[in-house]
């Protein structure tokens, strides 16, 4: 099988992407979201990422900012990444859902399924080679697998997400090991890892066919009315 040849340049895929935020601001498939939220946290970081996070959820923190993991677990994350060399403008972040459930309780299936179109459309723009999933909900969302992240983390895998290949890591999630030290030790030792994994570039990719970011882009540009809920300039998301 041969390797994908790049279908759209960097340029195309961030204008997608900005059309994506636009239309992601103004969504109300959640009513009760849409109607508690106080920002719509789409994701932030380098649009042209070779590693991208997935969490669960916004918290208050990133409610307030617009932008995901800035609260404590975000320092973790941080201290993390510094650990092995890498900062937050290197790496894209992003949730599975992009607005915060009320009182941080569970993403509920539902919601989940409305915000699926947002995440999949991230990552066929950014191209990354390694998605690390934290914790259950990404996990179990991007593998279409209830298996949970104790059995998986730190397992890496090949995926097929749309059209393409990437490199799967579960690994916890750093809320989680916020207060239990051996899951810190745990997730510590998982993200030792990234290193080499990224190493090894993205994994072969299925031939290309049509140009999957201009479906997203157009699809997206049509549908993107004006922004409902305060939301940060895209530049401040460091998309653009
Ligand atoms: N936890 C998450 O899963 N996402 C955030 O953005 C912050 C905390």
């Amino acid at each position: 099988m041969s390797a994908q040849v790049p279908v759209r340049s960097p340029a195309e895929r961030r204008e997608a992407l900005k059309a994506l935020y636009l239309k992601a601001c103004s969504c109300t498939r959640c009513p009760e979201l849409a109607a508690t939220r106080k920002t719509v946290v789409f994701g932030a970081g380098n649009a042209d990422a070779e590693l991208m996070f997935v969490g669960e959820a916004p918290g208050a923190s990133e409610d307030e900012q617009g932008i995901p993991f800035v609260g404590r677990a975000g320092k973790l994350l941080e201290a993390l990444l510094g650990e092995i060399g890498l900062s937050r403008s290197e790496v894209f972040i992003a949730n599975v859902l992009r607005c915060r459930p009320p009182g941080n309780r569970d993403p509920e299936p539902i919601e989940i399924a409305n915000c699926e179109e947002y995440l999949r459309g991230q990552v066929e723009l950014i191209e990354p080679s390694v998605i690390c999933t934290l914790g259950n909900f990404s996990t179990k969302l991007l593998r279409e697998d209830p298996t949970g992240i104790t059995r998986l983390h730190g397992r890496p895998e090949v995926l097929l997400l749309g059209r393409r290949a990437v490199r799967l890591y579960p690994i916890y999630h750093p809320a989680a090991a916020l207060y239990t030290p051996r899951m810190l030790e745990t997730l510590r030792e998982d993200f030792a890892r990234l290193p080499e994994l990224l190493a090894l570039g993205a994994p072969e990719q299925p031939p290309a066919e049509e140009p999957a970011a201009q479906v997203v882009a157009e699809e997206a540009a049509e549908a993107a009315p004006p922004a409902v809920t305060e939301a940060p300039a895209a530049d401040q998301l460091g998309l653009f």
